[in-house]
């Protein structure tokens, strides 16, 4: 098998499915499955049938249409607001959509028509974030709009995202104005909405046995939670979760004790970032076959002990090895556990290769 390797632990993820969903439902909540964060494999889309997940949530149209075609029976929500471009294929293939515009709500409307289709859609808020979602007093306009679209597009609910813009967190607060919002847009409309969706990972895991919901809230999007056991925006791993979902295997390509400190005058790197390095003497280096094109080097934590990573360039990534109690030589392989961006990136390089195992 070529290395860089990414080896994910499907029944492990499985089980954080099952945690989350089962927590949540305590809590009055059902649980969209979101995938995008692990580039949505078949693998582990599969696996969230029967965990007690209703949905699964992806960014990408490309994501959902080649999950539906390996044949995984599950509802799908496209999480990201959908461009105009693609609205085809949302009312072809998603369930449900998020939508913050009233114009694509329209043309959303007119596709359903026109292809005899239902589609379910949630009205995003902005509640801070400032990323998508209409503004909370634009509620009662909106749903005026809403009265001249066709009934095949159904107002399923409404949903607010955090964390991700701007870092603003969810809080008993502004999830009530989540509350006044959907509402708002019921009495304009007469009806009652299914979903008053509370956001994803961000604090929502962690915060939920706190009363972080106000009643109401019957929906949350998750994750990073079940792909990793973490809140990154709480910077802890949740303990109720397993963390070993997935690792990083990369291989040792040279090891030499060298300065610490580099030799000779230091410009730009290859990034256009001037590094700085702590002087440490001479240190045991290492070297692996990977690099910033298979992985954001930021979000990696280094598993064997003693390791500390220094720096990377596209295709190496260099490490300390001083404080290893068994020096590792090359052809060795070392093994990093990745945070969010790390499994985004490592998911979407072509150059990793990816075991689903368990
Ligand atoms: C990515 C995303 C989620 C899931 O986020 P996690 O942090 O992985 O739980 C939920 N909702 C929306 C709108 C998203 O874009």
């Amino acid at each position: 098998m070529a290395y860089p390797i990414l080896r994910v632990h499907v029944d492990v993820i499985e089980r954080n499915a099952r945690a989350v969903a089962a927590k949540c439902a305590e809590h009055g909540m059902t649980v969209w499955g979101v995938t995008k964060g692990i580039s949505s494999p078949a693998e582990i889309a599969r696996r969230l049938k029967g965990t007690g997940i209703t949905a699964l949530g992806d960014s990408r149209m490309a994501n959902i249409k080649r999950l539906k075609a390996a044949g995984v029976d599950m509802p799908f929500a496209l999480v990201r607001i959908p461009m105009r471009s693609e609205l085809e294929d949302v009312i072809e293939y998603a369930d449900y959509s998020l939508v913050s515009d009233i114009g694509t709500l329209s043309e959303m409307s007119a596709l359903c028509e026109a292809k005899k289709k239902t589609h379910k859609t949630l009205l995003m808020a902005d509640l801070g974030d400032l990323r998508e979602g209409f503004w909370p007093d634009e509620a009662e306009k909106v749903a005026c709009e809403l009265k001249n679209l066709s009934p095949a597009l159904q107002i399923a609910g409404v949903g607010v995202n955090f964390g991700c813009a701007s870092g603003v967190l969810p809080s008993f607060e502004n999830l009530s104005r989540l509350l006044l919002f959907g509402k708002t847009v019921e009495d304009a409309l007469g009806i009652k909405l299914g979903i008053y969706s509370g956001g994803a990972t961000t604090r929502s895991l962690e915060g939920m046995d706190a009363e972080l919901f106000p009643p109401g809230i019957n929906n949350l999007r998750i994750g990073e939670g079940y792909l990793l056991g973490t809140d990154k925006s709480c910077g802890v791993d949740i303990k109720w979760l397993e963390q070993d979902t997935m690792e990083l295997e990369a291989e040792v390509i040279e090891v030499r004790v060298k300065p610490s400190f580099p030799i000779g005058e230091v410009g730009r790197d290859a990034f256009g970032n001037i590094p700085h390095f702590e002087d440490r003497g001479l240190r045991l280096r290492g070297i692996l076959g990977v690099g910033k094109q298979d992985v954001y080097v930021g979000s990696l934590k280094p598993l064997d002990e003693g390791v500390q990573i220094i720096t990377a360039s596209s295709d190496h990534m260099i490490v300390d090895l001083e404080d290893c109690p068994v020096k590792p030589k090359v052809g060795d392989i070392l093994k990093f556990r990745p945070e969010y961006a790390a499994m985004l990136s490592l998911s979407t390089s072509p150059y990793v290769t990816k075991i689903y195992e368990g």
